[in-house]
Order: structure tokens, then sequence, then C-alpha cells
């Protein structure tokens, strides 16, 4: 039986109504639990009422809780997109194949170039970014690829399309650490209103994705939607189904889950229901006390000024200077970026902040430190 099966014996509409009426008794049970939290919990603290009433206890619990596992050490990686070249049909991306621009692969050399550029920048945790497209950037190309950007990385991830069981295993052994792979969205009937063609648009073979992951014994796993798609609240309690799933089968694989909301693109797509910044701040306490040990990571997807004060209160990895356009480190402004960077602070800059708040920026090696203290 795989998340796929799971999901399929239920209604995840019926997550809407079982936020919407958790009062303020539920929250309070689900902050003082000392067990771990099922769905009603997590269901209480993205609730309406946990944001009215709650939402400052939230912050203070959260932050506690992330100090006392992570310590005050955030991991820096960098995204280099190797292609921007995609058979799907997504209409929120710039990169849709049914966007026509100037699509490139890069090769090796332009590879190389991308990280000496990343190293440069202080960088050592990469996370290769690819458009989905078998033919031309598949697994055979992977195979190339990641000898390559092994020599300058100390951690080594990968977003791409999803690879069988053997491909991820076959690509562990060429230092391949973590794999994220977002569902966008759990709901099946909606999923197939924005993902209208190529493989992207079989549902089961991507949600089935994290179980392939669990069974090659890829470190460290990233899943998550894209907020502002469909209705969050259906969306972030299957978030949160999928968390306690991986925990139960694959104890093994480290979770880290991200919380993306959907930014401008070429296409034109504009985010379905929006998510504002007080009510991301929620979710991400909400997913930080219903797992403390999850990894939560956070992009240049988000502006400067929310990505400081969202920080102390549950994130463990960033990004900063980052290009959304492949070969954009070395010859930057010559490709189409897949979406907007929200925070164009450079490297240092966010560093400065993050240490002026009280942060460590690591950027030798992604593995998690665990704190037995708070510190
Ligand atoms: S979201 Fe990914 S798969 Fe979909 S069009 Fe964009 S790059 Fe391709």
């Amino acid at each position: 039986m795989s998340f796929y099966d799971v999901l399929e014996k239920i209604n995840i509409d019926s997550f809407k109504s079982l936020v919407d009426t958790r009062e303020d008794r539920d929250v309070e049970r689900a902050l003082t639990k000392k067990s771990t939290l099922g769905i009603d919990d997590f269901a209480s603290l993205i609730s309406e009422n946990a944001r009215r009433h709650y939402l400052r206890e939230m912050v203070a619990i959260s932050s506690q809780l992330t100090r006392k596992r992570f310590g005050r050490c955030v991991n820096m990686y960098l995204p280099l997109y190797i292609t921007n070249l995609c058979s799907n049909k997504c209409v929120y991306c710039g990169f849709s194949v049914m966007n026509k621009f100037k699509r490139v692969v890069l090769d090796l050399e332009q590879i190389e170039e991308e990280c000496v550029a990343i190293n440069k920048m202080g960088y050592k945790n990469i996370l290769l970014v690819s458009g989905e497209s078998e033919r031309k950037a598949g697994i055979d190309y992977f195979k190339k690829v990641l000898p390559v950007v092994k020599k300058y990385a100390s951690y080594l991830q990968m977003e791409v399309q999803p690879l069988s069981t053997e491909e991820y295993a076959m690509l562990k052994e060429l230092g391949l650490d973590a794999v994220s792979v977002y569902q966008e969205t759990y709901h099946k009937d909606f999923y197939s209103k924005v993902h209208l063609g190529g493989k992207k648009a079989d549902y089961k073979w991507r949600l089935e994705t994290p179980d392939r992951l669990g069974k090659a014994e890829i470190d460290k796993v990233g899943i998550g939607a894209l907020l502002g798609l469909y209705d969050w609240r259906a969306d972030l309690c299957a978030t949160a189904m999928h968390i306690l799933y991986m925990r139960d089968h694959y104890w093994k694989t480290q979770l880290s889950v991200s919380f993306p909301r959907l930014r401008p693109a070429a296409g034109g797509f504009e985010p379905t229901i929006p998510v504002s910044d007080a009510k991301l701040l929620q979710i991400i306490c909400a997913l930080r006390i219903f797992d403390n040990e999850l990894d939560l990571t956070l992009s240049t997807r988000e502006n400067a000024s929310f990505r400081d004060l969202i920080l102390p209160v549950g994130i463990t990895a960033i990004s900063a200077g980052s290009s959304t356009e492949p070969g954009g480190y070395a010859h930057k402004g010559e490709n189409l970026e897949q979406w907007t960077v929200n925070d164009d602070r450079s490297v240092d800059e966010v560093v400065s902040a993050m240490e002026h708040n009280g942060f460590e920026a690591v950027f030798q090696n992604a593995s998690t430190t665990y704190f037995s203290t708070t510190t």
C-alpha cells in the first residue's frame, strides 16, 4: 500500500470543514498535548480560531521547539537550474511547454561554470533543479551531471522529475543526498485541471514518488503543496497526513517540508486562494508544533522583511542570492527564469541580517545538527 492508496480512501475536501469547526478548546488541546499530534490537532492549529486567539503563543512554542532541536544554525542552500526544457503543461509555471521561449539544457562545461560561481558565493549545498524532459534531461543526463556537481557540493539535492526506485538508488551511489518532490496539490480532480499534459499529469506516479524515495533509502525527502493553487486547508491537512505516513513507513528517512506560495510567472496564472503573511506564519508554527524534527525550508519566493521575520520561528534551511534561470550564476539574464525572486538581497546581506538576529548561516554541510538543550 502506498500513500496514494491511503489518500484514495478519503475525501480531502472534508478537511475544509474540519479546519473551520475547530474551537478554542481544540486548539488548547493541540498546544498542550504530550503525545503525537493527529490530523485533528493539526487542523486545530491552522484554524481561524488558532490565528485569532493563539498565534502569539504558537510563535513562542514553535521558536522554542526549533531552538531546542536545531539550535541557532540555519543551513544555506542554492538552487542550480540545469534546464528550462519541460514537456509538461502546468498552467501556473513559466517553464510549461505551452509557453514559447528559448529552451536550454546546460552541458557539463556550463554546469561546471555554474558550480564554480556557486562555490564563489560560499555555497557547498547545491539543489539541482530542472524542468521535466525525459528525452533530453532524463536519467542518462543526470548520471553524467551528478559526478560533475558532486566535486563542488558537500550536500547534493535534486528537484527534478519523479524517477523510479532503481534510478534513485543509482543516483544515491553517485552522491545524491536529498530529493524534493512537491505534490503541488493533493486534490486529485483539481490536480488534473492544472496539469494538462505530459508525465506530470499522472497524479498517482507523482504522489507515490516519496514512497519510491523511501524505498531507495534517500537520506532526506522533501514534500509539500504549492500554496495558493488549491484550498490550503485541504492541501495542508493532506501534507500532515503524508508526514505521518512517511514517519510510519520510512523511519530512516529525514523529512523536509516547503510551503511555497504561488508567484507570478510567464503564462499569467493567478493564485486561486492566496495565503496571507499571517496565515503563512501560522502554517509554519503549526508544522513545527505538529512535528519537532521536520526540516522547514524557505526560498527566495518570499520577500526580505518577511523572511527575516519568520526565520526564527521555525525555519532550518534557506536560500539567498538565488537565480531561477539556467546558467544564471555565471551568465545572468540570458534565459527565462522559472519564477520571479522576491528577496533579491546578496548572500552577504542575508547573512548579516541573520547574524544580527543571533543566527549562524551554515554553508558547508546540510546534515541536520541536533541539540539536546535549548541554546
Ligand atoms: S512546474 Fe515543473 S513540471 Fe510543471 S511546467 Fe514547470 S518546470 Fe515543468
